[in-house]
């Protein structure tokens, strides 16, 4: 397969192995410079192969610091199979805590199935699709809501097209455990990581945990049980699942966001002042929060309306807000199969 990348990493051998894929980031201060991107490999035997992945974006921290420790305590001896762990998918733009890599201003998860021959994140991008996709049979994706974003902590998954897979992804998205378990209609398509998993027909998560550029222990704890969860489910770690109840948690809320209606946007620059928590009801037709006008003082706030009722799981981060900025995710319950449409 033509890609740029090296690594000393041999997908096939047993055992535990650290080590880096080094990436040509050729620069006026480094003429042979690499990116060297941290990848640990445990195999022991036959099983399935699970990719976990952490750092899409900077700035998002549970899953890098969840797959760091275990990347340091998983031994062969625990697993059964394999596990791929990319803590820190897009370095640069970890260690620079920002959602986009500082190198080539793109967004990871818009860059797949990338270029071998493309910019740094086009590179790794293609990499990751070309080499290490085909050897798994489920993927693990951790993000968080960035500096942007507050996520009510969900595990998420596609609605897709295939019975089959859709019930393979249904039943680890179950498994995970998370205090929402999300159905999503997606809008944005090819560029995601999800996409090109799911195109291969395997199962693909998303865990969406926490934000506001901050680690803390709760959402931390929910990403490290969920991620050995969803290694249990697949038989590749031993145990039993650790539910929400076992945790003294209310069980996990089987939810959709099926329409554009559940995504809020301003429509002006200001300062946005919700009038909701995470996790609170809302009311179609009801005011979900308002812009104000630093400058104006005379003029009214600009009120954002929610457009379905629901729970909202999604909120801004950061009170000052542009035009097109998303303010709120607002989730329904799940439809259950019996119930009319
Ligand atoms: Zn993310």
């Amino acid at each position: 397969m033509e890609t740029p990348v090296q690594t000393n990493i041999d997908y096939e051998k047993e055992g535990k192995q650290i080590s880096y894929l080094r990436v040509p980031h050729s620069r006026n201060n480094s003429a042979w410079g690499k990116v060297l991107l941290p990848i640990v490999m445990i195999k022991n035997g036959r099983g399935p192969t699970a990719l976990l992945v952490g750092g899409s974006h900077g700035g998002e921290y549970e899953g890098p610091v969840c797959l760091l420790k275990l990347a340091r305590e998983l031994e062969p001896e625990q697993v059964q199979g394999r596990i791929i762990i990319l803590p820190a998918l897009n370095l640069p733009a970890v260690t620079a805590g920002q959602r986009v890599s500082p190198l080539d201003g793109r967004d990871m998860n818009r860059s797949f199935p990338g270029r071998p021959n493309g910019t740094i994140t086009q590179i790794i991008a293609h990499y990751v699709n070309a080499i290490i996709l085909p050897l798994c049979d489920a993927v693990l994706d951790l993000h968080s809501g960035g500096y942007s974003l507050d996520l009510y902590p969900y595990i998420s998954m596609h609605y897709l097209d295939n019975a089959e897979q859709m019930a393979a992804t249904r039943a680890a998205l179950e498994a995970f455990q998370a205090p929402v378990g999300l159905i999503m209609e997606e809008f944005t398509g090819e560029g995601l990581l999800d996409y090109a998993v799911e195109q291969m027909g395997k199962v693909f998560l998303c865990a969406e945990i926490g934000g506001n550029g901050r680690l803390t222990p709760s959402t931390l704890k929910l990403a490290e049980i969920g991620t050995r969860n969803f290694l249990k489910h697949f038989n590749i770690m031993q145990g039993d699942i650790v539910t929400c109840k076992a945790r003294n948690l209310p069980p996990m809320r089987l939810m959709e966001t099926p329409d554009t209606e559940n995504y809020h946007y301003v429509l002006a620059d200001g300062i946005y002042e919700p009038f909701f928590e995470l996790g609170n009801t809302v009311l179609k037709d009801q005011p979900l929060g308002q812009v104000h006008f630093a400058h104006h003082p005379k003029q009214e706030p600009q009120i954002i309306n929610a457009l379905t009722s629901g729970i909202l799981i999604g909120t801004r981060g950061p009170g000052f807000v542009e035009v097109g900025d998303c303010v709120a995710l607002i989730a329904h319950d799940l439809k259950q199969a019996s119930e009319p449409s």
